[in-house]
């Protein structure tokens, strides 16, 4: 495949099975934790490299780690490629899933479990921004921005 990003053969079986897949997926999950009507998963289609737009099977939203491992107990049992996703920034497009794909959407894992500044240390779920956990040490006056190395000495 030409292009600046190969994506994965698509397993016809799995997109054949879409509308069984999401009746078991809603019986899986909380109602409001499925994404599967085509307009409401156009946010999803791509990431922060719009080159790129594939429409996903479905997306599910999980708030816990109860859910996440339902969810990938029966995408595993099912052979269903699992793409997940933070806040779709990535310039990689490695967020994009394609149609016979679920992507796991971790946005609703937003909780920052601890901070540990002097160990420099944060523990997190992994749908926290790197936003929130500058905001979050902000009033410590700690940074969480790069520091710049100093150029070395040309040879
Ligand atoms: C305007 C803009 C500015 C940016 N500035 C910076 C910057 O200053 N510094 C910087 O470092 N980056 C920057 N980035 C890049 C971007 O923030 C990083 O690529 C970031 O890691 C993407 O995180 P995300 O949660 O949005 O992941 P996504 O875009 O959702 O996914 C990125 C990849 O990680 C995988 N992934 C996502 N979440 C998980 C998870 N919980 N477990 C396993 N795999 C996962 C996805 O499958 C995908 O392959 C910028 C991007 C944009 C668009």
């Amino acid at each position: 495949m030409s292009g600046a990003i190969a994506f994965s053969a698509l397993k016809a079986e799995i997109v054949a099975r879409r509308n069984d897949i999401i009746s078991d997926l809603q019986a899986l999950l909380p109602k409001d934790a499925l994404v599967h009507e085509a307009r409401e998963l156009v946010p999803f289609e791509t990431d922060g490299f719009i080159a790129y737009t594939r429409v996903p099977l479905a997306v599910c939203l999980p708030e816990n780690t109860e859910q996440v491992a339902k969810l990938l107990r029966y995408c595993h049992e099912n052979g269903i490629p699992v793409v997940p996703r933070g806040a779709g920034t990535s310039l990689s497009g490695g967020a994009i899933g394609q149609e016979d794909a679920i992507i796991l959407g971790l946005s609703r894992m937003n909780r920052i479990l601890d901070i540990d500044l002097p160990n420099r240390a944060a523990v997190v779920q992994a749908g926290v921004t790197n936003i929130a956990i500058s905001e979050a040490v902000k009033p410590e006056s700690f940074s969480t921005r790069l520091t710049r190395v100093p150029s070395l000495p040309a040879p």
